[in-house]
């Protein structure tokens, strides 16, 4: 269908398991009547001299053109003269944010059963900008940058997601009490946009105390902002409350809008084409996707399908301690739309 009502937006399968988990999104958005057209892109299988990389400059104008996508994991090619897939796709697309939202599932036990919260990383600069160097032999120096620009540009996307999304707190992650002039610019950064949204609650907590304080009580986070390393150290952190990156869903936000949706997890080689792989992680990011686009109740309506079947317990995937295959869990999941 090419109808006008439609919603276009780009879908990279991706490697090892992604088509199969790709396959259970498509048919579970056809049967819950989501108006999106898929702009379905492959990564090549040769290298794009004008990407430098296995993605062709055709799939990053299709994510450009229509704002939105959804990924599969992607197992990048091992070899010289290319870039990783998803360092292109981040560099090329600018994806400065990137969003976990991090909920227990009910049914499916963990030590918490009430975690809601949301992680928000940073993921452009700090200490992975990439800036090492030899001083001499025996001394090494990293550089950690922290910008004004992107520090507001990552806070501002961070009240705005608290505000849309029906949040009440915004807490800064940081180390400013020793990396006074990076996390202190960060923080700086933090409260200039918070004094903008009078109606979030606006706190700041030191790294090291919001590790104890995640692993002794989850329920005391709201939204999470942090710079890029703390960022990717915490979000699996607090993947780690809910059962693990299977589960565990993730947008990008990229500059001009661009929000690239994709699973945690990677292409799981050892499960690929054998119809065993668990694609909640892919359907819940389609989710996050679907908030992303104001498709909100399409969104709950899916996620409640697929928390209601993992919920049930009948249909399960390997690595839930279940029995099922990836399409006996799919057909569960519409059975319940
Ligand atoms: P992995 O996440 O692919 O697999 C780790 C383990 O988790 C495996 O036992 C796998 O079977 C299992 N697993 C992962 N996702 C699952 C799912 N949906 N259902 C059931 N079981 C699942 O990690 P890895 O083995 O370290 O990486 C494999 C490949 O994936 C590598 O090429 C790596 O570069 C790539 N990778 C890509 C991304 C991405 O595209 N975002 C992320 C991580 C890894």
């Amino acid at each position: 269908s090419t109808s006008s009502d439609l919603i276009r937006a780009t879908l990279f399968p991706g490697d090892g398991i992604g088509p199969e988990i790709a396959e259970s999104v498509k048919q579970v958005f056809n049967a819950a009547e989501v108006p999106i057209e898929w702009e379905e892109h492959f990564v090549g299988t040769e290298v794009d001299p004008r990407t430098q990389s296995y993605l062709t400059w055709e799939s990053l104008e299709s994510v450009r053109r229509n704002k939105v996508g959804l990924k599969g994991p992607m197992a990048t090619p091992i070899g010289k003269g290319h870039r990783s897939l998803n360092l292109t796709l981040r560099k090329e697309l600018n994806l400065y944010a990137n969003v976990r939202p991090c909920y227990s599932l009910p049914g499916y036990k963990t030590r918490y059963d009430d975690v809601n919260l949301v992680t928000i990383r940073e993921n452009t600069e700090g200490e992975y900008s990439g800036l090492e160097h030899q001083v001499v032999r025996g001394v090494v120096e990293s550089l950690k940058i922290i910008t004004r620009q992107a520090s507001l540009r990552v806070a501002e996307y961070a009240f705005y997601y608290a505000k849309t999304h029906g949040r009440e707190r915004v807490s800064a992650v940081h180390k400013a009490n020793i990396m006074q002039k990076t996390d202190g610019l960060f923080l700086k950064c933090c409260r200039e946009v918070a004094e903008k949204y009078p109606e979030i609650k606006y706190e700041e907590v030191v790294i090291d105390n919001c590790c104890m304080m995640l692993v002794k009580n989850p329920t005391l986070f709201d939204v999470l902002v942090m710079p890029n390393l703390y960022g990717d150290i915490i979000s699996d952190l607090c993947a780690g409350l809910i059962g693990g990156l299977g589960l565990t869903p993730s947008l990008n936000i990229g500059e001009g809008g661009i929000a690239l949706a994709e699973a945690v997890h990677g292409s799981a080689p050892d499960i690929a084409g054998k119809n065993l792989a668990n694609p909640t992680a892919l359907l819940l990011s389609a989710v996050s996707m679907l908030h992303h686009l104001d498709l909100n109740e399409k969104a709950d309506k899916i996620q409640d399908a697929v928390l209601k079947t993992i919920a049930e317990g009948k249909y399960r995937t390997g690595d839930l301690g279940g029995k099922s295959t990836t399409s006996e869990f799919t057909k569960a999941i519409i059975d319940h739309l």
